[in-house]
């Protein structure tokens, strides 16, 4: 803007005002003061804004649009000084005097030190007051007043002037305001705007913090997660590493497997050609092994009817202690006509004949009685010695003949020794049932392998006063006689069976054992003191031996039977009869008959009667088919070492030389 005249300048009368001026300039908004009202001081108070507003670089366009106050430029103070030096010349007393009234009215200010005193209203000059007219100085008075008048429009019309300059001034601020008053709308909108938009940031930031957290946690997780999988990754690449070893070890040993393989399948192959051979070879050797069984079977056989189908073997049982010893050559066993190596088959039992001594007051004079048997056992054989001989026998069972051992002799002289064993567990004891039983099971075992196969069922009852008994009843049957009765199995069955009587099947020792225990058992439970029934009744152990071959339809079976003899001796008829007598009568006579009976059937077969009287007792009855002629017998005759027992055992040796004369005819095997 140019430098400007004020209109106070150009008043008649020469007076010059720079008062106003400066007072207006005074009065307007100086530069940097603080005001608080004012288009500058908004300017000023929007300084910071704007230069907040530059600074987010939004709003250059306002900035630059917003037009500067001219009122602060129109007076420059240089300029009011440059015009003050020429109000002296032009302003008179009286207008200074004016001005001064008017000034008066108003607040003296700062600037006004550029008026020199003198220069401007000469009656001030020196601080005097103009002398004041004399009253009758009308004229003087008047022109003074009019002066002073003149000087008041003068003034008046300045300050007119002036206060159409403040009111432009103002209307311009105004504008000025009201741009600024828009700008600031605009800037405070703006601002709103960006705050929303700051807070909407901080809230973001806020959420991206928390986000960032979030994320950091996860990324914390993921990261143990990580090394977790990391470290299992290291451990199954390891294991990886150890089964990829593993399943290099195993192809190479797969391929050696499978070179082995094939080394194997021609091994196989040429090997099956070989089985087949072999196979081929085997059928005919199994044929010609079948063939010689058959010959064995009849071999042995031939051999067993060489021995004799019946034949008679004496024991003698040692002298028990306690008893007395008898005298020397009292039982002789001469040897064989081989010498003493042969097994002795002759007895010699010496007795004195004491009544022929006494009367011719002599020694008592011996005589010597000779017995041939089969086989003589002297008292010092053990049970197996005893039971060698006659295997072959048993084993004739297993072929198909009835096999049917007996053991003859008083009480006391070793039947029951003989055919069960002595007492306590001892195998040496173990007498010819258990054994014959332990033998056929295994040889049934080793005939298994040539196809056949055999099954065991046993019985054993016992014969008293003609009644039979079971002897492995169980439970309530136990100990009752008298409800078993010998009848065909079937009609016109040859077989025999005992009804109510146990069959068990047997293919174990320990099943035999088993069934000895119970049978001597239920003897214990019959003894009475009286009177030893063991002793009083006959003892008959029978095994039903069944043998299949099914590969060529074969089948045999017979009987076995191992029978324990009740007591030989006779009634003393020196004995009064009372009434234990009496019933040991009946007992003897009853055991005498059947002993006689089963004597008479032997001779009835051998001499090939055509009636053998088998039913004329229980025993040869129930034994009928383990006689006779397809069968082979074997008795015992036990004969005690006693002096005392000579009688007896006399009685013995004959009723067994007697059975062991009698030949039964050639055997034949059961077969079907
Ligand atoms: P039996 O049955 O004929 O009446 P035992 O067999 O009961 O006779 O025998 C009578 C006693 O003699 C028993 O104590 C028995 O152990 C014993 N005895 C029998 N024979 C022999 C033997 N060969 N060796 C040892 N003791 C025997
Ligand atoms: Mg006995």
């Amino acid at each position: 803007m140019e430098p400007q005249r004020s209109p106070l300048l150009e008043v008649k009368g020469n007076i010059e005002l720079k008062r106003p001026l400066v007072k207006v300039a005074s009065r307007l908004p100086l530069p940097g003061s603080r005001r608080k009202r004012g288009p500058d001081q908004m300017e000023d108070a929007l300084e910071p804004e704007k230069k907040r507003t530059r600074g987010l670089g939004t709003t250059t366009k306002i900035a630059t649009s917003r037009p500067r106050a001219p009122v602060l430029t129109t007076v420059p103070p240089t300029q009011g000084q440059t015009a003050a030096p020429k109000v002296p010349k032009k302003t008179g007393p009286r207008c200074s005097t004016a001005v001064a009234t008017v000034l008066k009215n108003q607040k003296p200010g700062p600037a006004v030190p550029a008026q020199k005193p003198g220069t401007a209203a000469p009656p001030m000059v020196g601080g005097k007051k103009p002398g004041k007219r004399p009253a009758w100085d009308l004229k003087g008075q008047l022109c003074d007043l009019n002066a002073e008048l003149k000087c008041c429009r003068e003034r008046t019309q300045m300050l007119a002037q002036e206060n159409q300059q403040l009111r432009d001034q103002l209307r311009e601020a105004q504008q000025q305001a009201t741009a600024l008053g828009a700008e600031r709308r605009v800037l405070e909108e703006e601002l709103v705007r960006v705050r929303t938009q700051a807070e909407q940031g901080q809230q973001e930031l806020g959420n991206l913090s928390a986000r960032v957290l979030e994320l950091e946690e996860r990324l914390g997780t993921q990261e143990g997660l990580v090394q977790e999988l990391q470290k299992e990754q290291l451990g199954l690449q390891e294991e990886r590493r150890g089964l990829a070893a593993r399943l290099e070890e195993q192809e190479r040993r797969l391929q050696g497997s499978e070179a082995a393989l094939l080394g194997s399948q021609a091994e196989v192959a040429s090997l099956q050609q070989k089985t087949a051979a072999q196979e081929a070879l085997l059928a005919e050797r199994d044929e010609r092994l079948h063939g010689l069984e058959m010959e064995r079977r009849r071999l042995h056989n031939q051999l067993q009817e060489l021995k004799g189908n019946i034949r008679v073997f004496c024991r003698v049982r040692p002298v028990l202690p306690g008893e007395s010893t008898p005298p020397p050559g009292f039982l002789l066993f001469p040897p064989g006509p081989g010498g003493p190596s042969d097994p002795p088959t002759r007895l010699s039992l010496s007795r004195s004949d004491e009544r022929r001594g006494t009367l011719s007051g002599a020694p008592a004079p011996t005589t010597r009685h000779d017995f041939s048997f089969d086989r003589v056992f002297p008292p010092g054989s053990g049970q197996d010695e005893v039971f060698e001989e006659i295997s072959m026998l048993v084993q004739s069972a297993l072929d198909g003949y009835p096999v049917c051992i007996f053991a003859y002799g008083q009480t006391g002289s070793g039947k029951t020794f003989t055919m069960e064993g002595g007492p306590g567990g001892d195998t040496q004891m173990e007498g010819l049932i258990p054994r014959a039983l332990r033998h056929l099971f295994s040889v049934a075992q080793e005939l298994s392998g040539q196809g056949w196969t055999y099954s065991f069922v046993a019985s054993y009852v016992e014969i008293y006063n003609e009644t039979v008994r079971d002897l492995l009843a169980t439970g309530t049957r136990k100990g009752q006689a008298g409800e078993c009765e010998i009848r065909r199995a079937g009609p016109g069955s040859e077989e025999l069976t005992v009804t109510n009587a146990r069959y068990v099947p047997v293919s174990c020792e320990k099943e035999v054992e088993a069934l000895l225990h119970l049978a001597h058992q239920n003897r214990a439970v019959a003894r009475t003191a009286q009177n030893e029934r063991s002793s009083r009744s006959h003892s008959v152990f029978q095994l039903q031996i069944s043998g299949e071959h099914t590969g060529r339809g074969l089948q045999c079976g017979a009987p076995l039977s191992l029978v324990d003899l009740a007591g030989s001796e006779r009634l003393d008829p020196g004995l009064a009869l009372g009434p234990g007598e009496r019933e040991r009568l009946r007992e003897t006579q009853a055991i005498n008959s059947s002993l006689s009976t089963l004597g008479l059937v032997i001779m009835a077969l051998s001499n090939k009667e055509s009636h053998v009287p088998y039913r004329n007792s229980k025993l040869t009855y129930l034994l009928q088919n383990s006689l006779g002629g397809s069968a082979k017998m074997l008795m015992f005759v036990n004969i005690s070492p006693l002096e005392e027992n000579v009688s007896e055992s006399l009685n013995s040796l004959r009723f067994a030389s007697k059975v062991n004369q009698c030949v039964i005819g050639t055997a034949q095997a059961n077969r079907k």
